[in-house]
């Protein structure tokens, strides 16, 4: 089994390496306040320590439910399943469903794919193109696999977010197909402008949604969940018991907690929005100044901005690692691992100053590579006019 790359990296970095590999939400953000208080009532009662229910604490999955409701995708608690993060819920899912092959993204997230490998499944990858999945060739590799994972808000590895069109013609492919979506959404929260209803919403019975709390509240308390039909539920909570018993439950306690102070979250939500958002900004607006020869997609969302260049970035990860600076190559994010010049920065967990510092280095670092390019065809015209 490969390890992460991105796990990798990060045990060469220190606390004065400016890191722009790990998918770190900002620990600045994360309510300490609320999560204390939140945390010293439910230690009231043992109860909070003892084993529970498999499908995760009634109040919590009433309180997810409601917000689906809300936005006006009707959900009932017995539609949810409490998981260990959203990392468990995908794990969960394809022991269950035993299937053979899968259509993914290309490029997709890291961990999926790790996780596709250990269960046997092989990937069928189609091209993100910037408003989603290139749909003729997703069309036809869910009639092969009829079993689709995508990451349609502010995807995990290039920010791109699927377009209301594209959300339509995915939900109508599966459900031609008898398909089944896995439709993992841990960044849909992170919008900078507005909420995309889920393509699940479409196909409420041949859909698993997956939700976390690991980027709106803190990724450490580990509690993620499916929104499934009921029918789709029912066999998962088999399989939940057999992997962790139950999901830990003061985790679940502090965010039934939290979530139940309605205006007190939707704040707190507004307010990471608002500090990712101008994170965001600041990062591309360096980029733009420093190195306007890399390409990118604007995200409107999420915590990653997806870089393509004419350079070879592990020789430039190699370069920039030496002076303090990581980010992970997007060779690591396809299945074949070739190298393609494509660079995932995240920008959530770095400050302005680590930011500009950082992308100055990687700047330096771009231009001394190119120069080393320049002089080998300079050298090589030089030859050829001998000749
Ligand atoms: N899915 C995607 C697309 C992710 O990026 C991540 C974490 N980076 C996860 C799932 C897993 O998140 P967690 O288990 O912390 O909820």
């Amino acid at each position: 089994m490969k390890r992460s790359f991105i796990r990798e990296i990060l045990e060469y970095t220190n606390s004065n390496t400016i890191s722009f590999a790990g998918g770190l939400p900002d620990e600045k953000l994360f309510p300490l306040e609320v999560i204390r208080d939140c945390a010293n009532s439910a230690l009231q009662s043992a109860k909070v320590l003892q084993y529970a229910k498999s499908s995760g604490l009634d109040s919590l999955r009433e309180l997810i439910a409601q917000s689906y409701t809300k936005r006006g995708f009707k959900t009932s608690p017995e539609e949810i399943l409490i998981t260990s993060g959203s990392q468990q819920a995908l794990d969960v899912i394809l022991r269950s469903i035993k299937s053979q092959n899968i259509t993914v993204e290309a490029p997709s997230y890291l961990g999926a794919m790790n996780l596709f490998a250990l269960n046997g499944i092989k990937t069928e990858a189609v091209e993100l193109k910037e408003n989603g999945i290139e749909l003729n060739s997703f069309k036809q590799s869910v009639a092969n696999t009829k079993l689709a994972y995508l990451i349609p808000d502010f995807q995990n590895p290039t920010g791109i977010s699927y377009s209301q069109e594209c959300r339509d013609m995915v939900a109508k492919e599966i459900k031609e197909h008898n398909g089944i979506l896995i439709e993992d959404a841990p960044y849909s929260e992170l919008y900078f402008e507005e909420f995309m209803p889920p393509i699940s919403s479409k196909i409420p019975n041949s859909s698993y949604h997956l939700g976390s709390f690991s980027k709106t509240l803190a990724p450490a308390l580990r509690v993620g969940w499916i929104r499934a039909s009921k029918k789709l539920i029912k066999p998962l909570l088999a399989y939940k018991e057999v992997m962790d018993l139950h999901t830990n439950m003061l985790s679940q306690e502090i965010i039934s907690c939290f979530l139940s102070k309605h205006k007190l979250y939707e704040e707190h939500l507004e307010n990471i929005r608002n500090s990712y958002k101008s994170k965001m900004e600041f990062f591309t607006q360096e980029l733009d100044k420093k190195i306007p020869e890399f390409n990118y997609i604007k995200p409107k969302g999420g915590m990653f901005v997806y870089v393509k260049t004419d350079v070879d970035v592990y020789k430039l990860l190699e370069r920039t690692m030496q002076n303090g600076v990581v980010f992970v190559p997007g060779g690591e994010f396809y299945s074949d691992n070739k190298n393609r010049n494509e660079i995932r920065f995240n920008y959530t967990n770095s400050t302005q100053e680590q930011i500009s510092k950082g992308i100055e280095l990687i700047t330096e670092a771009t231009h001394y590579m190119q120069y080393l390019t320049n002089q080998k065809s300079d050298r090589y015209e030089r030859i050829n006019s001998l000749s």
